[in-house]
């Protein structure tokens, strides 16, 4: 799959660019962007990759928020509940 210049506008959906092009061209700082990455990840960092989500649905979609722990009860603050969490993998790595 050829990398598809930058720049072309038009057919974000399509593009292809490593993750750390993310970094460079500095998309998301300025407004949410989707991304699509496919990449085989050679590092993971071994702190932090994980986190408790809230698994309840909050009008209609996934809350996912992170869930306060306190006394092994978690608490999401958005939906007001005591829940089991679900816990998240966050990536964090190259590509
Ligand atoms: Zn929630």
């Amino acid at each position: 799959m050829p990398l598809s210049a930058p720049g072309g506008g038009g057919t974000r959906g399509d593009r292809r660019i490593c993750l750390d092009h993310i970094d460079t061209e500095q998309i998301g700082d300025a407004k949410a962007e989707w991304v699509v990455a496919l990449c085989a990840v050679k590092y993971v960092k071994t702190d932090n990759v994980c986190y408790a989500a809230c698994p309840l649905e909050y009008n209609g979609r996934p809350c996912n928020k992170k869930l306060s722990e306190m006394d092994n009860m978690f608490t999401c603050e958005r939906c007001q509940q005591t829940t089991q969490p679900n816990y998240r993998y966050v990536s964090v790595g190259g590509c």
